[in-house]
């Protein structure tokens, strides 16, 4: 029967029961933190696509905004052309102001991100080409007859042009290698945030993986120490202790239930002769034995056998009447007599014996549980007055 021994009993289930939602508790934290890490390293990672999507929507505008003013300055050289006089000459400035503006977005967007101290020279060179250009194109508008002026617009639009040509190539060159470079670095950033989840996984498993074996051992250390305080040494049943807690648990039942319950106090015959002759080791040899044939004769769940002390065992049978009772002392007194354990110095068998005296009665609230074990007692004393060996009794 598994009673717990009254006050390490109550602190060892406490600890029990922290223990096992200690059991439920970490293994989930630690896949909670799995699947943060795993969730976290995909969101940088889809950021770092981010970036790198950005960066190709930025080169392929670069490429795309240069083309365009290419094609804007060619179209006010053809129209410049095709209008030699002033005929269409009021479409000019709009034209003036589309390449204008076209050239100021380009030279803000790309300006900062120039690392190739040649693209930023041109680019300057190119503007300042294009600022001495803007009034003159304006004077010529005024005095459209003059030719000479026209062919220095013409001649500037065109040098214009093979500039932006050279700018927009070596921008797009430069351009590309920053692409690359920083593509490069996304891709060490993305290789280091996979060892930095591979660490951190493999930490928080170890991490769960020891406190789940932490806990574990404190459990087992925690069943040990039930043990030690529950157990006997010698004998390896309950230990007094123990019995003075089923017992009381027992006798408050029976009191309740108003049922028989039988206490039987087992001894040693002459078992300081045992000792004397064969010796104190092989005495806790033979008390051993005994005590693993009486607890192997437990029938009911709630019988229960334990270790009083010295050489004295005492059984607790609930719901037992004399009958009953004496028949299981009967019973174990033949299993012990089947040990055949031999006794040179008893005075009453070549084999080791046992007397045993059982207290019989209803539990009543009058009587106390101490007072059962006295009657126990007072029966054993009579079986050994009568010759040990033998089962006496006393009806409460
Ligand atoms: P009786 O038949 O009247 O019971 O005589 P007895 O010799 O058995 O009783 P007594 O009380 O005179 O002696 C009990 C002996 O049990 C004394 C002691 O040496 C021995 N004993 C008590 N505890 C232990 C133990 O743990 N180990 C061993 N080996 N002997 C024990
Ligand atoms: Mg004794
Ligand atoms: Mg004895």
């Amino acid at each position: 029967m598994k009673v717990h021994s009254s006050s390490v009993a109550k602190q060892t289930k406490r600890q029990h029961w922290v223990a096992r939602w200690q059991l439920i508790l970490f293994p989930s934290i630690t896949l909670i933190l799995l699947t943060g890490i795993l969730i976290g390293g995909q969101f940088l990672r889809k950021q770092l696509q981010i970036q790198d999507k950005s960066l190709e929507v930025n080169l392929v505008r670069g490429v795309h905004d240069f083309n365009q003013l290419q094609r804007e300055v060619n179209r006010l050289r053809l129209l410049i052309v095709a209008n030699g006089r002033s005929a269409n000459a009021q479409d000019l400035p709009l034209h003036l102001n589309l390449a204008q503006s076209r050239f100021t977005i380009i030279h803000r967007q790309h300006l900062s991100h120039n690392i190739d101290p040649q693209v930023a020279t041109l680019k300057a060179d190119f503007n300042q080409a294009w600022l001495s250009l803007e009034p003159k194109i304006q004077r010529w508008q005024l005095e459209p007859a003059n030719t000479q002026l026209r062919t220095q617009i013409m001649d500037e639009l065109g040098q214009l042009e093979l500039d932006i040509n050279q700018v927009s190539l070596l921008n797009q060159r430069q351009q590309w290698q920053l692409y690359q470079s920083q593509v490069r670095r996304r891709s060490h950033s993305s290789q280091l945030l996979s060892s930095i989840e591979i660490l951190f996984c493999g930490f928080t498993l170890l991490m769960g993986y020891s406190l789940v074996q932490f806990i574990r051992t404190r459990q087992h250390l925690l069943e040990e120490v039930e043990q030690l305080a529950t157990v006997d040494d010698v004998t390896q049943i309950a230990n007094r202790r123990q019995f003075n807690t089923v017992f009381a648990q027992e006798w408050q039942r029976m009191v309740r239930e108003q049922s028989c319950l039988s206490l039987l106090m087992c001894d040693v015959d002459c078992f300081k002769a045992y000792n004397d002759h064969y010796g104190h080791q092989a005495g806790d040899e033979c008390l051993l034995q005994i005590a693993q044939t009486i607890d192997r004769c437990m029938r009911r769940p709630s019988d229960f056998a334990a270790r009083y002390g010295g050489e004295e065992f005492v059984i607790i049978l609930p719901h037992t009447h004399l009958s009953g009772a004496q028949t299981q002392a009967n019973f174990i007194q033949a299993q012990i007599q089947k040990l055949a354990l031999a006794h040179a110095q008893s005075s009453i068998s070549d084999y080791v014996t046992i007397s045993i005296g059982i207290a019989c009665g209803i539990p009543r609230a009058a009587l106390s549980a101490n007072q059962i074990i006295k009657y126990a007692d007072e029966a054993l004393y009579q079986a050994k007055a009568q010759g040990r060996n033998r089962v006496c009794h006393y009806k409460f």
